[in-house]
């Protein structure tokens, strides 16, 4: 056998072999694009049996078998055209003019009588040579806008059909040309080959090289898909991996849907929780990927219900977790993939990735909420004792107190009222008052309930009536409120901050020192300010120091009586009412506590000079 015929018989094998499996496969899932392949390969398939039978084994000539192979190879460039028709639009006009083309070179194949004049075989050639010409072209234009394992075996199928439409070209040449016969017989037989290989790459690639050939896409699916985790929300995760499928399919959206037990549905949460069509999801009731071409058939709204443009086809595979069923993955296409056993596998991949990365999300959102309990718990543990220890500390007095009244009332019922053990017990149950109140706005605070009704105030006056009002406890206090300063706040709440600004300042701070209380106007806000020349506060403690229960280092606990409360309770008053609170300290210097609210008012926006860094205390 020559070498000739064996690169003759190696490509023709290779046609046989893509004939049988596209067969298989149509059986299996007879959709028009497996039919138009099998009718292609089967006309191939017709051409070399017939032809090798008479040339090669010299059968029997048989008229009829020379008539159906001849028809068989006029219609090539017609099958080959349906089969581009299944991926994209070809114009109706020349899909007419070829199937006119095809019966008349057929019926001038059957009709002339032999031998045929070379003048028509070269018009019946350029006829193919024409078609598969453009076939070949629409075959790379898809190659282009596609990605993926489709790009490369519509790549193949380009190379393929470009190299059968040269197989005829130079059979063309060899007639013209028939001096150099074997040189044209040589290069079409290596031509055949190519196409042969082609063919088979394209349309049945065995599995290690769709593996090979998903790779990039799956990787780089991986590589954003690893970083998914760490988003807040599910919701953020399900839309980066549609997006991520969508891109690795080069379609146009993909969604997923994930089970509501609650709703007993497949719901989307990217198309605001809508329920997937029942044709969509025939993945989850079957667990297997499954293509549904036609999707606007019989679910009219299906793709755009979830807000998908121009999807004529649905890929879609069952997100199954390590617990069973999660939901679903669906990629949408303008048109019924040509080689859907190859997307099939990809979307089955890229659907287990997204359970692992949705399991994973669940994984740590549960712990999360388990450890969130566990420090709720452990909060509450801490406010109780700590709460029931500062308690404990007033009432013993008062009861000690009340216990030495009563022996000695006991002793001598005409004795004169003991005013200073009345004035100790007190003062001990107002501290105890103070603990209660401060504890029920901490539980309101986190309640979101601590602001009642605001009103327009100018905290100028609001400053100076509370010095008025308190006059003894305020002695120490300098007030520096050179103009109106309005504001919006609930008044009782926002004398609390004050009051508590001032009572710290003066408690954390020498009896001889004065303290400074500041109100101005500076961009827009409000401003207030508390500057004591106190014990001051280490800059650790000093973000910490607005944090529940928090005192700093250096507060020592038997010479300032505190529970840590306060400047929290302060901190949520101020930010409920959209306003800032913070610290600048020097420790054994002292320590000016700040407060901003935005200002509502005509004057909003004009600004004054703060108060001076070092006031002149
Ligand atoms: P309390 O004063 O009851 O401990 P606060 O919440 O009002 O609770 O204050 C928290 C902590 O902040 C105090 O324990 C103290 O360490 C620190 N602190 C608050 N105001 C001052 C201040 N003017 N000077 C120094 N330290 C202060």
């Amino acid at each position: 056998m020559s070498g000739l015929d064996q690169l003759q018989y190696l490509s023709w094998v290779l046609y046989l072999v893509v004939f049988g499996l596209v067969l298989v496969r149509t059986i299996r899932r007879p959709t028009p694009a497996h039919v138009d392949m099998t009718l292609f390969f089967g006309a191939v398939a017709t051409v070399i049996v017939l032809t090798t039978l008479s040339t090669k084994f010299h059968a029997a000539p048989s008229v009829i078998a020379d008539d159906i192979s001849a028809v068989a190879l006029m219609a090539l460039g017609y099958l080959l055209l349906r089969l581009v028709r299944d991926f994209s639009e070809v114009p109706t006009l020349l899909m007419r003019a070829v199937e006119v083309g095809m019966v008349a070179s057929i019926a001038s194949v059957l009709l002339v009588p032999q031998p045929i004049p070379a003048w028509l075989v070269l018009a019946l050639l350029a006829y193919l040579v024409l078609v598969i010409g453009y076939d070949a072209g629409a075959f790379g234009r898809r190659a282009a806008d596609t990605s993926g394992v489709t790009r490369r075996r519509m790549q193949a199928a380009a190379i393929g059909s470009l190299c059968v439409g040269l197989v005829l070209f130079v059979a063309g040449l060899g007639l013209v040309d028939a001096d150099r016969a074997p040189v044209w017989n040589e290069l079409s037989a290596l031509l055949g080959l190519a196409s042969g290989a082609c063919y088979f790459i394209g349309f049945a690639p065995p599995t290690w090289l769709r593996r090979a050939w998903q790779e990039p896409e799956v990787r780089a699916f991986l590589s954003r898909a690893r970083q998914l985790v760490s988003l807040p929300e599910v919701r953020d995760i399900v839309q980066d991996l549609e997006r991520g499928a969508a891109n690795a399919f080069g379609a146009p959206a993909a969604r997923i849907a994930l089970w509501d037990p609650d709703r007993q549905g497949l719901l989307v949460l990217s198309a605001d929780g809508a329920e997937l069509p029942p044709r969509l999801g025939q993945a989850w009731a079957e667990q297997r990927p499954t293509l549904v071409s036609d999707t606007a058939h019989g679910d009219v709204d299906g793709p755009s219900l979830l807000g998908v443009e121009n999807a004529r086809a649905a890929l879609s595979a069952p997100i199954g977790g390590h617990d069973g069923r999660m939901g679903v993955l669906v990629v949408f296409a303008p048109a019924s993939p040509l080689f859907a056993n190859s997307d099939l596998e990809l979307i089955q991949v890229l659907a287990d990735q997204c359970a692992v990365i949705l399991e994973s999300k669940m994984l740590i959102d549960n712990s999360a909420r388990v450890r969130a309990r566990e420090e709720s718990a452990r909060l509450k543990e801490d406010f109780l004792s700590s709460a029931a220890h500062d308690l404990k500390t007033p009432l013993t007095s008062i009861v000690t107190q009340a216990q030495v009244l009563r022996r000695r009332a006991e002793r001598d019922p005409t004795a004169p009222a003991d005013r200073i053990g009345l004035d100790r017990l007190l003062q001990q149950s107002d501290r105890l008052k103070n603990l209660v109140l401060e504890l029920l706005d901490v539980s309101r605070l986190e309640q979101g309930s601590l602001i009642g009704e605001r009103e327009e105030v100018d905290l100028t006056e609001l400053v100076n009536t509370l010095a008025q009002h308190d006059a003894v406890g305020w002695k120490r206090v300098q007030i520096e409120t050179p103009r109106p300063v309005p504001a919006s706040v609930d008044p009782p709440r926002f004398e609390q901050v004050v009051t508590n600004l001032v009572e710290n300042a003066l408690k954390y701070s020498p009896l001889q020192t004065p303290v400074l209380v500041s109100v101005w106007s500076a961009n827009g806000e409000a401003c207030l300010s508390v500057r004591d020349q106190g014990i001051g506060i280490p800059a650790d403690d000093q973000p910490l120091v607005f944090e529940r229960f928090h005192r700093a280092r250096n507060v020592d606990d038997r010479r300032f009586a505190g529970m840590g409360l306060g400047l929290y309770i302060a901190r949520g008053i101020v930010e409920q009412h959209g306003g800032r609170i913070w610290v600048e300290s020097t420790p054994g210097l002292g320590s000016t506590f700040n407060v901003a609210l935005p200002r509502g008012g005509p004057e909003a926006g004009v600004s004054e000079t703060a108060p001076a860094e070092s006031p002149n205390l």
